[in-house]
Protein backbone atom coordinates (compact mmCIF):
# COMPACT_ATOMS: atom_id res chain seq x y z
CA UNK A 1 0.00 0.00 0.00
CA UNK A 2 0.95 3.14 -0.99
CA UNK A 3 1.60 5.90 1.76
CA UNK A 4 0.20 9.29 0.94
CA UNK A 5 3.29 11.74 0.57
CA UNK A 6 2.62 14.03 3.50
CA UNK A 7 6.25 15.55 5.29
CA UNK A 8 4.49 13.40 8.45
CA UNK A 9 7.31 14.82 11.00
CA UNK A 10 6.02 18.27 10.13
CA UNK A 11 2.54 17.41 11.34
CA UNK A 12 1.05 19.31 13.73
CA UNK A 13 -2.52 18.86 15.24
CA UNK A 14 -5.04 20.12 12.98
CA UNK A 15 -7.41 18.32 10.37
CA UNK A 16 -6.26 16.80 7.51
CA UNK A 17 -9.37 15.57 5.00
CA UNK A 18 -9.04 11.89 4.38
CA UNK A 19 -10.51 9.76 1.83
CA UNK A 20 -13.18 7.78 4.18
CA UNK A 21 -15.56 8.29 7.20
CA UNK A 22 -17.91 5.93 9.04
CA UNK A 23 -21.27 6.69 9.48
CA UNK A 24 -24.52 5.05 11.71
CA UNK A 25 -27.77 6.32 12.41
CA UNK A 26 -29.91 5.58 15.30
CA UNK A 27 -33.79 5.92 14.77
CA UNK A 28 -36.49 4.01 15.55
CA UNK A 29 -34.75 2.54 18.50
CA UNK A 30 -32.27 0.82 15.97
CA UNK A 31 -28.76 1.24 15.12
CA UNK A 32 -27.68 1.08 11.09
CA UNK A 33 -25.27 -1.27 9.95
CA UNK A 34 -23.15 1.33 9.49
CA UNK A 35 -20.92 2.11 6.36
CA UNK A 36 -17.93 4.53 5.04
CA UNK A 37 -18.62 7.12 3.28
CA UNK A 38 -16.43 10.25 1.27
CA UNK A 39 -18.11 13.74 1.78
CA UNK A 40 -16.78 15.63 5.39
CA UNK A 41 -20.05 17.48 5.01
CA UNK A 42 -23.46 16.53 7.18
CA UNK A 43 -26.23 17.73 5.91
CA UNK A 44 -28.89 18.23 9.64
CA UNK A 45 -31.79 19.92 10.58
CA UNK A 46 -31.52 23.44 11.78
CA UNK A 47 -34.15 22.46 14.96
CA UNK A 48 -31.57 19.36 15.44
CA UNK A 49 -30.66 19.55 19.19
CA UNK A 50 -26.97 19.19 18.34
CA UNK A 51 -26.82 22.67 17.22
CA UNK A 52 -28.87 24.64 20.14
CA UNK A 53 -28.71 21.99 23.11
CA UNK A 54 -25.24 20.49 22.84
CA UNK A 55 -26.68 17.16 22.64
CA UNK A 56 -23.46 15.79 21.66
CA UNK A 57 -19.97 14.00 22.63
CA UNK A 58 -17.13 12.40 21.43
CA UNK A 59 -14.15 10.57 22.10
CA UNK A 60 -10.29 10.63 21.16
CA UNK A 61 -7.65 7.94 20.38
CA UNK A 62 -4.71 7.17 18.32
CA UNK A 63 -3.31 4.69 15.81
CA UNK A 64 -0.05 4.54 15.59
CA UNK A 65 2.56 1.91 13.19
CA UNK A 66 4.64 -0.57 15.04
CA UNK A 67 8.07 -1.31 13.42
CA UNK A 68 6.60 -4.72 12.26
CA UNK A 69 4.17 -2.06 9.88
CA UNK A 70 1.19 -3.32 12.32
CA UNK A 71 -1.42 -0.54 12.83
CA UNK A 72 -2.08 -0.66 16.74
CA UNK A 73 -5.00 1.26 18.59
CA UNK A 74 -4.28 1.73 22.41
CA UNK A 75 -7.17 0.67 24.62
CA UNK A 76 -10.09 1.45 22.27
CA UNK A 77 -12.49 -0.97 24.60
CA UNK A 78 -11.94 2.02 27.47
CA UNK A 79 -13.06 4.78 25.02
CA UNK A 80 -16.29 2.78 24.09
CA UNK A 81 -16.84 2.72 28.02
CA UNK A 82 -16.69 6.31 28.68
CA UNK A 83 -18.81 7.23 25.76
CA UNK A 84 -21.45 4.84 26.73
CA UNK A 85 -21.16 6.70 30.53
CA UNK A 86 -21.19 10.41 28.62
CA UNK A 87 -24.59 9.22 26.33
CA UNK A 88 -26.30 7.89 29.69
CA UNK A 89 -25.61 11.16 31.18
CA UNK A 90 -26.87 13.27 28.36
CA UNK A 91 -29.89 11.36 27.51
CA UNK A 92 -28.38 9.89 24.10
CA UNK A 93 -28.57 6.25 23.00
CA UNK A 94 -25.22 4.30 23.76
CA UNK A 95 -23.49 3.26 20.52
CA UNK A 96 -23.14 -0.46 20.85
CA UNK A 97 -19.11 -2.01 21.59
CA UNK A 98 -19.68 -4.25 18.47
CA UNK A 99 -20.36 -1.06 16.31
CA UNK A 100 -17.84 1.65 17.89
CA UNK A 101 -15.03 -0.68 17.40
CA UNK A 102 -16.07 -1.90 13.89
CA UNK A 103 -16.76 1.60 13.16
CA UNK A 104 -12.90 2.41 14.32
CA UNK A 105 -11.34 -0.25 12.29
CA UNK A 106 -13.30 0.19 8.98
CA UNK A 107 -12.07 3.93 9.23
CA UNK A 108 -8.60 3.18 10.01
CA UNK A 109 -8.24 0.15 7.45
CA UNK A 110 -10.25 2.41 4.88
CA UNK A 111 -7.71 5.08 5.44
CA UNK A 112 -4.66 3.53 5.81
CA UNK A 113 -2.72 5.23 3.37
CA UNK A 114 -3.18 8.40 5.60
CA UNK A 115 -1.46 6.48 8.65
CA UNK A 116 1.92 7.89 9.68
CA UNK A 117 4.97 5.23 9.21
CA UNK A 118 6.63 4.11 12.19
CA UNK A 119 9.40 6.93 13.80
CA UNK A 120 7.86 9.50 12.04
CA UNK A 121 6.73 11.28 15.34
CA UNK A 122 3.05 11.41 14.16
CA UNK A 123 0.17 9.60 14.37
CA UNK A 124 -3.42 9.36 13.46
CA UNK A 125 -5.65 10.98 15.29
CA UNK A 126 -9.61 9.16 15.84
CA UNK A 127 -12.34 11.16 16.58
CA UNK A 128 -16.10 9.18 16.97
CA UNK A 129 -18.59 10.96 17.99
CA UNK A 130 -22.41 10.96 18.50
CA UNK A 131 -24.83 14.15 17.79
CA UNK A 132 -28.87 14.73 18.17
CA UNK A 133 -30.28 15.04 14.67
CA UNK A 134 -33.94 15.97 13.50
CA UNK A 135 -36.89 17.90 13.73
CA UNK A 136 -37.15 19.82 17.14
CA UNK A 137 -37.69 22.77 19.10
CA UNK A 138 -38.14 22.01 22.98
CA UNK A 139 -35.47 20.87 25.13
CA UNK A 140 -35.97 17.23 24.64
CA UNK A 141 -33.76 14.03 23.20
CA UNK A 142 -33.04 14.37 19.53
CA UNK A 143 -35.31 11.63 17.62
CA UNK A 144 -32.06 10.61 15.59
CA UNK A 145 -28.79 10.24 16.32
CA UNK A 146 -25.59 10.16 13.71
CA UNK A 147 -22.54 8.60 14.89
CA UNK A 148 -19.20 9.50 13.13
CA UNK A 149 -15.99 8.41 12.98
CA UNK A 150 -13.74 10.59 11.26
CA UNK A 151 -9.40 10.75 11.10
CA UNK A 152 -6.87 12.66 10.58
CA UNK A 153 -2.73 12.24 11.01
CA UNK A 154 -1.50 14.55 13.54
CA UNK A 155 1.42 15.88 14.69
CA UNK A 156 2.28 16.74 18.62
CA UNK A 157 -0.45 18.95 20.02
CA UNK A 158 1.02 21.53 21.89
CA UNK A 159 3.71 24.14 19.95
CA UNK A 160 7.64 22.93 20.84
CA UNK A 161 6.47 18.99 19.88
CA UNK A 162 7.67 15.76 21.25
CA UNK A 163 8.37 16.16 24.46
CA UNK A 164 8.41 19.78 25.39
CA UNK A 165 8.07 21.95 28.13
CA UNK A 166 4.46 23.82 28.68
CA UNK A 167 3.61 26.32 31.24
CA UNK A 168 -0.20 26.77 32.63
CA UNK A 169 -2.31 29.37 34.36
CA UNK A 170 -5.27 29.13 37.07
CA UNK A 171 -7.57 31.45 35.11
CA UNK A 172 -10.95 32.93 37.27
CA UNK A 173 -13.27 30.37 35.15
CA UNK A 174 -14.46 26.89 35.64
CA UNK A 175 -14.68 24.51 33.41
CA UNK A 176 -17.24 22.24 35.33
CA UNK A 177 -19.74 22.21 38.01
CA UNK A 178 -19.74 20.10 40.74
CA UNK A 179 -22.60 18.23 39.86
CA UNK A 180 -22.47 18.88 36.08
CA UNK A 181 -20.95 16.94 33.21
CA UNK A 182 -17.16 17.42 33.97
CA UNK A 183 -17.26 14.03 33.66
CA UNK A 184 -18.35 13.09 30.48
CA UNK A 185 -16.76 13.82 26.69
CA UNK A 186 -19.79 16.34 26.48
CA UNK A 187 -19.54 19.14 23.79
CA UNK A 188 -21.33 21.31 25.79
CA UNK A 189 -17.64 21.09 27.99
CA UNK A 190 -15.97 23.16 25.78
CA UNK A 191 -17.10 26.07 24.03
CA UNK A 192 -17.01 27.39 28.07
CA UNK A 193 -13.50 26.34 27.80
CA UNK A 194 -12.34 28.22 24.78
CA UNK A 195 -11.82 32.13 26.62
CA UNK A 196 -9.71 30.14 29.43
CA UNK A 197 -7.57 28.64 26.74
CA UNK A 198 -7.61 32.30 25.61
CA UNK A 199 -6.93 33.94 28.75
CA UNK A 200 -4.35 31.31 29.55
CA UNK A 201 -2.15 32.32 26.57
CA UNK A 202 -2.56 35.74 27.37
CA UNK A 203 -0.16 35.32 29.95
CA UNK A 204 2.27 33.68 28.51
CA UNK A 205 0.87 30.26 29.17
CA UNK A 206 -0.03 27.01 26.64
CA UNK A 207 -3.26 25.88 28.27
CA UNK A 208 -5.62 26.80 31.45
CA UNK A 209 -5.23 24.91 34.40
CA UNK A 210 -8.51 24.33 36.62
CA UNK A 211 -9.14 24.31 40.25
CA UNK A 212 -12.34 22.50 41.71
CA UNK A 213 -15.43 24.35 40.82
CA UNK A 214 -16.54 24.31 44.27
CA UNK A 215 -13.96 25.95 46.42
CA UNK A 216 -11.19 26.44 43.81
CA UNK A 217 -8.44 25.05 45.92
CA UNK A 218 -7.79 21.35 44.66
CA UNK A 219 -6.50 20.73 41.77
CA UNK A 220 -8.47 19.47 38.72
CA UNK A 221 -7.40 19.65 35.14
CA UNK A 222 -5.91 21.36 31.87
CA UNK A 223 -8.52 22.20 29.05
CA UNK A 224 -7.61 18.96 27.25
CA UNK A 225 -5.67 16.68 29.60
CA UNK A 226 -5.47 15.50 33.45
CA UNK A 227 -2.77 15.95 35.50
CA UNK A 228 -0.70 13.40 37.04
CA UNK A 229 2.68 14.72 39.78
CA UNK A 230 5.26 13.78 41.40
CA UNK A 231 5.89 14.57 45.25
CA UNK A 232 9.42 15.04 46.31
CA UNK A 233 8.82 12.05 48.68
CA UNK A 234 8.55 9.66 44.99
CA UNK A 235 4.82 9.20 45.45
CA UNK A 236 2.95 10.18 42.28
CA UNK A 237 -0.23 11.75 42.84
CA UNK A 238 -3.12 11.99 40.71
CA UNK A 239 -5.70 14.77 41.08
CA UNK A 240 -9.47 13.08 42.42
CA UNK A 241 -12.35 14.91 41.84
CA UNK A 242 -16.10 14.16 40.21
CA UNK A 243 -15.87 16.94 37.99
CA UNK A 244 -12.76 15.53 35.90
CA UNK A 245 -12.51 13.61 32.72
CA UNK A 246 -11.32 10.47 33.40
CA UNK A 247 -8.35 9.59 31.17
CA UNK A 248 -7.03 6.73 29.39
CA UNK A 249 -3.48 8.12 29.16
CA UNK A 250 -3.77 9.55 33.11
CA UNK A 251 -4.91 5.33 34.29
CA UNK A 252 -1.74 3.86 31.79
CA UNK A 253 0.54 6.54 33.52
CA UNK A 254 -0.46 5.83 37.02
CA UNK A 255 -0.22 1.74 36.23
CA UNK A 256 2.99 2.81 34.90
CA UNK A 257 4.29 4.48 37.88
CA UNK A 258 3.37 1.94 40.06
CA UNK A 259 4.32 -1.40 38.65
CA UNK A 260 7.32 -0.98 36.37
CA UNK A 261 8.56 2.47 38.07
CA UNK A 262 8.39 1.40 41.69
CA UNK A 263 6.47 4.64 42.86
CA UNK A 264 3.52 4.39 45.36
CA UNK A 265 0.66 6.04 43.69
CA UNK A 266 -2.58 8.03 45.29
CA UNK A 267 -5.34 9.26 43.49
CA UNK A 268 -6.24 12.06 46.12
CA UNK A 269 -7.54 15.63 46.17
CA UNK A 270 -4.50 17.80 45.80
CA UNK A 271 -4.61 21.56 47.75
CA UNK A 272 -2.47 23.19 45.15
CA UNK A 273 -1.33 26.38 46.56
CA UNK A 274 -0.56 23.99 50.17
CA UNK A 275 1.15 21.36 48.62
CA UNK A 276 3.19 23.14 46.01
CA UNK A 277 6.39 22.95 47.41
CA UNK A 278 5.97 19.41 48.07
CA UNK A 279 5.86 18.82 43.93
CA UNK A 280 9.10 18.05 41.86
CA UNK A 281 7.36 17.65 39.11
CA UNK A 282 4.47 18.28 37.22
CA UNK A 283 2.70 17.08 33.86
CA UNK A 284 -0.34 16.98 31.98
CA UNK A 285 -1.66 13.94 30.02
CA UNK A 286 -4.23 12.93 27.55
CA UNK A 287 -4.13 11.09 23.82
CA UNK A 288 -3.55 14.29 22.50
CA UNK A 289 -0.92 15.66 25.03
CA UNK A 290 0.03 12.87 25.09
CA UNK A 291 2.55 13.60 28.71
CA UNK A 292 3.68 17.31 28.48
CA UNK A 293 6.09 18.31 31.60
CA UNK A 294 4.86 21.47 32.98
CA UNK A 295 7.74 24.05 33.89
CA UNK A 296 5.82 26.51 35.27
CA UNK A 297 2.05 27.39 36.70
CA UNK A 298 0.61 30.93 37.23
CA UNK A 299 -1.60 31.62 39.41
CA UNK A 300 -2.90 35.19 40.72
CA UNK A 301 0.06 37.38 39.53
CA UNK A 302 2.51 34.31 40.63
CA UNK A 303 4.94 31.84 38.78
CA UNK A 304 5.21 28.49 40.41
CA UNK A 305 8.17 26.12 38.88
CA UNK A 306 8.77 23.01 39.17
CA UNK A 307 11.70 20.36 38.70
CA UNK A 308 14.69 22.29 37.10
CA UNK A 309 13.60 25.80 37.88
CA UNK A 310 10.71 24.97 35.36
CA UNK A 311 13.34 24.77 32.65
CA UNK A 312 13.58 21.52 32.70
CA UNK A 313 11.89 17.59 32.10
CA UNK A 314 12.25 15.63 34.83
CA UNK A 315 13.43 12.18 34.62
CA UNK A 316 10.53 10.62 35.99
CA UNK A 317 8.09 12.12 33.75
CA UNK A 318 10.82 11.53 30.91
CA UNK A 319 10.39 7.65 31.63
CA UNK A 320 6.92 7.68 32.20
CA UNK A 321 6.73 8.76 28.74
CA UNK A 322 9.46 6.66 27.20
CA UNK A 323 7.40 3.67 28.28
CA UNK A 324 3.84 4.77 27.43
CA UNK A 325 4.78 5.35 24.01
CA UNK A 326 6.96 3.09 23.30
CA UNK A 327 4.07 0.41 24.15
CA UNK A 328 1.46 2.21 21.95
CA UNK A 329 4.52 2.38 19.34
CA UNK A 330 4.98 -1.63 19.35
CA UNK A 331 8.10 -1.01 20.37
CA UNK A 332 8.41 -3.17 23.21
CA UNK A 333 6.23 -5.90 25.06
CA UNK A 334 3.09 -4.48 26.09
CA UNK A 335 2.51 -6.62 29.01
CA UNK A 336 -0.88 -5.57 29.54
CA UNK A 337 -2.87 -6.32 26.52
CA UNK A 338 -3.29 -2.31 25.87
CA UNK A 339 -2.72 -2.39 22.24
CA UNK A 340 -4.66 -3.60 19.15
CA UNK A 341 -3.40 -4.61 15.87
CA UNK A 342 -6.16 -3.85 12.93
CA UNK A 343 -6.45 -6.30 10.82
CA UNK A 344 -5.71 -5.31 7.14
C1 LIG B 1 -10.12 13.87 26.31
C2 LIG B 1 -9.76 14.63 27.54
C3 LIG B 1 -8.70 14.24 28.37
C4 LIG B 1 -7.75 13.13 28.01
O1 LIG B 1 -8.31 11.86 28.03
P1 LIG B 1 -7.59 10.66 27.27
O2 LIG B 1 -8.52 9.53 27.41
O3 LIG B 1 -6.29 10.42 27.94
O4 LIG B 1 -7.40 11.12 25.87
C5 LIG B 1 -8.50 14.94 29.54
N1 LIG B 1 -9.28 15.99 29.88
C6 LIG B 1 -10.29 16.40 29.09
C7 LIG B 1 -11.11 17.56 29.54
C8 LIG B 1 -10.55 15.75 27.90
O5 LIG B 1 -11.54 16.18 27.12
Amino acid sequence: MEKKDLNWSELSFSYIDTDYRFSAVFEDGEWSEGELITSSQMSIHEGSPVLHYAQTCFEGLKAQTAPNGDILLFRPDLNCKRMASTTARLMMPSVPEALFLRGIEEIVRANAAWVPPHGSGASLYIRPFLIGVGENLGLRPAPRYEFRVFVSPVGPYYKGGGLSLIDLAVIDLDRAAPKGTGAYKAGANYAGGLMATQMAKDLGASEALYLDPAQHRYLEEAGSANIVVLMKDGTVVTPKSESILPSVTRRSVMTIAEDELGHTTEERPIDFLAEVDQIEEFAACGTAAVISPVGKIRMNDTWYAFHGNGEAIGPVTQALYDRLTSIQKGETDDPYGWTRPVEM
